[in-house]
């Protein structure tokens, strides 16, 4: 195996589109970030009762009623710090796959390929027996502890 060539890490170019782009007059439809995009959905509940899920940064309409909700008067940073949440206790399922590999990896290059996934098996099924449940509950505490807001109709 060789090292890695830094040399097929070349910036993009700039994609950016400035073609007679009008400046916005209303400051809070800016670009939100990615992270903030692809967090949790939010439950929006109308006064009418109606509840639908929303991501952040939407704007909704309720059909019973006809209010309009914007989900941007949700504080963005307390927003992001429930993403941060999720995020963490994603984490952890993908870093255990990746051990697993690893352990593959490092058993088949030791010519024990057989002990090696015995070994993993092993590991995985003792992981989905104690360790997950244990994690799901912790993860489910953890957003029930999320906060909500109170936000107003446009
Ligand atoms: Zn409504």
């Amino acid at each position: 195996m060789e090292a890695d060539d830094p040399r097929g890490l070349g910036t993009t170019g700039a994609l950016t589109t400035a073609a007679g782009s009008a400046v916005s007059t209303e400051p809070t439809e800016a670009p939100l970030p990615r992270s903030v995009r692809r967090g949790p959905r939010i439950t929006l509940t109308c006064e009418c009762g109606e509840t639908t899920y929303v991501s952040y940064g939407d704007r909704w309409t309720c059909p019973k009623c006809g209010r309009s909700w914007n989900t941007r008067q949700i504080p963005m940073e307390q927003y992001a710090a429930l993403r941060q949440t999720q995020l963490k206790y994603r984490r952890m399922p993908v870093a255990m796959s990746l051990i697993a590999l690893i352990t593959i990896v490092v058993f088949i290059i030791a010519g024990q390929a057989f002990g090696g996934l015995v070994l993993v098996a092993f590991c995985a099924t003792a992981y989905s027996m104690f360790v997950r449940p244990l994690y799901k509950k912790r993860y489910r505490r953890a957003l029930a502890d999320l906060p909500s807001w109170e936000i107003k109709p446009e």
